[in-house]
This record gives C-alpha cells, sequence and structure tokens, in this order.
C-alpha cells in the first residue's frame, strides 16, 4: 500500500517494522463537548485506513487516547481549561462530563460504523506513565523545571520542526489564537510537560509527582500511551491536520528523546472538514453533529459515504446540498443492491471476483482512494457475465473496508418493498371484467397502479394521464374507498 506520509512529504510503500503486524495510533478526541461532524470526518478516514490494512490482511492492533485532562501546552494558554470549563457549563464534576461525552463519541462512531479501536485509554489512567517518561527526559538533559513546571527543552533537539520547516519567530506565540507568551521558557517552542504552578488553580484533577502536586500537559499522554500498549515502535500514527503542530512535533520530541531512536515513520493526517462559513469549532460550540443530522432525517451513513467520495488529503466543504447529493447516491446505490435477488443458491464465482477484488485493493493501495473505490462498487453492479450470487459476495467484501451496511441496507428496502406490495394488495383492489383476457389484464392493472401511486403522490398530470390512455384503449373507471373497477365502454 502507498501512503503519503507527512513526514517525509510523499507517497511512500507502507512497510510495517514487524513482518505483517502493524502497530497504529490515533490521537482520540478531547471529552469536553461532543464530537462534530468535522472530527468524525477524521475518525472515519482513519476507520477506512485500519479497515484497508486489515483487508490486505495486515494483523493491526490499534490504540486511541482519550483525551480527559487538561489540553493545554503551556501555561501561555489563555482561556480556561476546557474540561473544566465543560463541567462548569453542565453543572457536573469533571470525571462526569468525561464519562458522558466518551460514551457520546462511542455512540456516535457506531452509528458511522467507525470500529471501536483494540485499546481505548483515557489519559487520566495513565499518570504513572507519563512520571516516568518525564523523569527520563529530565535525567537525559531534554527537560528543565521553572516556575514550578516541567519543560522539554527544545533546543537540544538536532531537529524539532520535523514536519515542516517553520520560522521559529512565527511560532510559540500565535500559533494558536489562544497562546501568548510564558515567561518560564527558556525558548518559545518549549511546552510543559509537568504542571504543578499555573494560573489554572483551580484544575480539578490533580496527582502527586516527584514535582509536586499537578497534572499532565496535553502532549506527554499519546507519547506514553503509544508506548505503553505498542511498545517502543509505532508503524502508523494518525489524526487530524491541525494535530501536526504543535501536537504531533512534540509526540515526536518526546517520544525519540526518551526511546534514544527513531519512534513513528508513517504519519497519517486527514484534512479538515469546513463549512462554507469557514472552520467549525468545539470550543464556541457551533458545529454539526451526528444526531443533528439524524434530526433531519439523514442516515448518518450517508454522511460516511459523502466523506468516502472524496480524498482525505483534500479540504472537504459541507453543504447541505452536498449531503442530499450523497442520500440521492445512496438510496439509489441501495436500490439497486436490493435489485438482486439473495436468494438463487447458488455459489459466488471466487475466479471470476478476483479483477474486481484486484482493482478495489488497487484503489485502497494508491493513498486510499476512497472515491475510486467506491467507482469499484458500481463495476460490481454493471460487469457483465457476474450472477448475483458473486455481486452480492464482492459487495459484502468491499463492505469490510467500506461499512456502507451495502447488503443489509438493500435487504432492509427489499424487506419495506415486500410489506408495502402486502399493503398495497389488501387496501387496494382492482377488479375487471371477468371475461378479460389475461394480457389485457396485466396492463390494465399495472396502469391502475401506478395512477394509485400517482394519486397517493398528488401526481394529477399523471393520473389524468394514465386515465385518457386507458380512456382511448375503451376502459372506463369507476372509484371507489376500497379501489377501482373498470370495465369497456
Ligand atoms: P479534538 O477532540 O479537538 O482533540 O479533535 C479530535 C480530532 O478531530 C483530531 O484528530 C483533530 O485533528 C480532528 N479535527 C478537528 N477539527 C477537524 C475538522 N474540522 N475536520 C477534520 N478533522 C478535525
Ligand atoms: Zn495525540
Amino acid at each position: 500500500m502507498k501512503l503519503y506520509n507527512s513526514l517525509t512529504r510523499r507517497k511512500e510503500i507502507f512497510t510495517p517494522r514487524f513482518e505483517n503486524k502493524v502497530s497504529m495510533y490515533t490521537c482520540g478526541p478531547t471529552v469536553y463537548h461532543y464530537a462534530h461532524i468535522g472530527n468524525l470526518r477524521s475518525y472515519i478516514m482513519e476507520d477506512v485506513l485500519e479497515k484497508a490494512l486489515r483487508y490486505e490482511g495486515y494483523d493491526v492492533k490499534r490504540v486511541m487516547n482519550i483525551t480527559d485532562v487538561g489540553h493545554l501546552a503551556s501555561d501561555a494558554d489563555t482561556g480556561e481549561d476546557k474540561m473544566l470549563k465543560g463541567a462548569r457549563r453542565e453543572h457536573k464534576t469533571v470525571l462526569e462530563i468525561a464519562q458522558f461525552y466518551t460514551d457520546a463519541f462511542f455512540a456516535d462512531c457506531a452509528k458511522l460504523n467507525i470500529k471501536t479501536p483494540d485499546v481505548v485509554e483515557p489519559a487520566t489512567n495513565c499518570i504513572d506513565d507519563y512520571i516516568d517518561m518525564i523523569t527520563v527526559l529530565l535525567d537525559k538533559g531534554y527537560a528543565y523545571a521553572a516556575g514550578g513546571n516541567i519543560y522539554f527543552d527544545t533546543s537540544k533537539l538536532e531537529k524539532y520542526y520535523v514536519f515542516n520547516d517553520h520560522e521559529e519567530d512565527d511560532l510559540a506565540v500565535g500559533v494558536r489564537e489562544d497562546v501568548e507568551e510564558d515567561a518560564n521558557k527558556r525558548h518559545k517552542a518549549d511546552f510543559v510537560l509537568w504542571f504543578t504552578k499555573s494560573k489554572f488553580e483551580d484544575q480539578a484533577l490533580k496527582w502527586d509527582s516527584p514535582w509536586g502536586v499537578g497534572y499532565p500537559g496535553w502532549h506527554i499522554e499519546c507519547s506514553c500511551i503509544s508506548k505503553k500498549h505498542l511498545g517502543e515502535y509505532l508503524d502508523i500514527h494518525c489524526g487530524g491536520i491541525d494535530n501536526i503542530f504543535p501536537h504531533h512535533t512534540n509526540e515526536i520530541a518526546q517520544s525519540e528523546s526518551s526511546l534514544g531512536h527513531e519512534w513513528c515513520h508513517y504519519w497519517f493526517h486527514v484534512h479538515h472538514l469546513n463549512t462554507t462559513s469557514g472552520k467549525m469549532s468545539k470550543s464556541t460550540g457551533e458545529f454539526l453533529t451526528v444526531s443533528l443530522l439524524e434530526q433531519k432525517g439523514y442516515d448518518p451513513l450517508v454522511y460516511r459515504l459523502f466523506c468516502l467520495q472524496s480524498h482525505y488529503r483534500k479540504g472537504l466543504v459541507f453543504t447541505w446540498e452536498n449531503l442530499d447529493n450523497a442520500a440521492v447516491t445512496y438510496n439509489k446505490l441501495l436500490g439497486r443492491i436490493a435489485a438482486l435477488d439473495p436468494n438463487t443458491g447458488a455459489e459466488p464465482d471466487k475466479e471470476a471476483a478476483k479483477p474486481y477484488q484486484a482493482k478495489f485493493q488497487k484503489a485502497l493501495d494508491n493513498d486510499l482512494n476512497t472515491s475510486l473505490a467506491i467507482t469499484c462498487v458500481y463495476d460490481v453492479l454493471k460487469g457483465k457475465g457476474l450472477d448475483d450470487a458473486t455481486r452480492l459476495y464482492l459487495l459484502n467484501d468491499f463492505d469490510r473496508v467500506l461499512s456502507l451496511d451495502l447488503l443489509a441496507g438493500a435487504a432492509k428496502l427489499r424487506a419495506a418493498a415486500k410489506t408495502e406490495a402486502h399493503a398495497e394488495a389488501a387496501d387496494y383492489t382492482i377488479t375487471g371484467p371477468a371475461d378479460a383476457a389475461p394480457e389485457e389484464a396485466e396492463q390494465v392493472r399495472a396502469l391502475l397502479l401506478e395512477r394509485a401511486e400517482a394519486r397517493k403522490n398528488k401526481n394529477w398530470a399523471r393520473s389524468d394521464e394514465i386515465r385518457d390512455q386507458l380512456k382511448e384503449q375503451g376502459v372506463v373507471l369507476k372509484d371507489s374507498r376500497q379501489g377501482v373497477q373498470w370495465s369497456r365502454a
């Protein structure tokens, strides 16, 4: 599989360090509010990456943290601690807030068919691991104490800005809107590993440490949680594009300085979903959620399809019109699959299926080209010489990665059509002359069913048209509450 690596800024063949075992780490959500559909774009594309790797036969172990403490990178952060702010807003404790929004996050993920990672670790579970790594960093001279906090000393690194060549002056202050100068720092880019004295005096969660009672900086959790569950080497690290700096840059600084070797080679970053009015912001509370999509009548999987239709390394603009288009595509697609017969009893022709699978895999292999992978679904539906059993076999196979409920969704449509047909037969009776020829009876019946449907939809033009057509044919109609009786003029 070829993947774009943000660290080397080119596409590379993905090769895990240990044979077919892949260690994968994903930065999890900060749980002070609902995830917005922008956050979820990142998690959908990372889910596709994990499933594509599994599809190709890799044995993947995936770990995700839950940021349930702080989210502070420096004492220069202005504003309030986000977890504390969430707790105040909802009159709950920080831990209650964390639990509530963690559950809400996974409920949204389930609706979007995002698999839960093999390991999910809340940051508050791993305080001892942070203390251990910070101790090593201090011992090795990569960290210093100042003003009651422990800072990472970025000047000790050969290269700190590993992802891009930033100008030092542009950074630290002004990287994020909410950062101002922290006088304790020796260098602008230095960041906090452990807080004991902070202007956030009312921090709810604090722990004892060799440096006093306090709490961890934001970045240390990912370095330590990855090491705890995946060891000293990580194959691939994922996150949204905004995580590149400072978060992932600082994770690399901490991990490689403490481990003494390269830590993670492949970095996968998903570009942002924006609205026409700009960036969605969790902290301002102005954002779209999965629940809102549902309230407006959209199946969450329509949003998943919407994401898969574009490449993860391109910005994506959300509009309701775009989502409507995805809904039409999704419903049509399920309709076409519903037209396949799942009960032929035939075995799928696995030889005939192979070229289709190869093309699907090739699309994924090309830096996770999901929109091309979706066209492979249409190839299966259009493919000449494939029987229904083989088509369904292939669609099921592709859905291991796409996770669009292609077969289950189609089965639901089939069941609904059956119920509707039964209801129609029970509610709407069509009677005609006893001596009508079967072909004529069938032709009139089909038109009358269509007329009933048109009337139901208030499509009077079409219903009149049918009446006129039948009149020309010499058929007279008598409507009643139960249905229609036709006779010859
Ligand atoms: P947070 O909960 O703020 O820590 O963010 C969770 C994940 O969502 C991170 O990987 C972010 O990089 C990512 N993210 C944040 N905003 C967006 C967005 N608008 N589009 C896509 N991903 C985003
Ligand atoms: Zn992280």
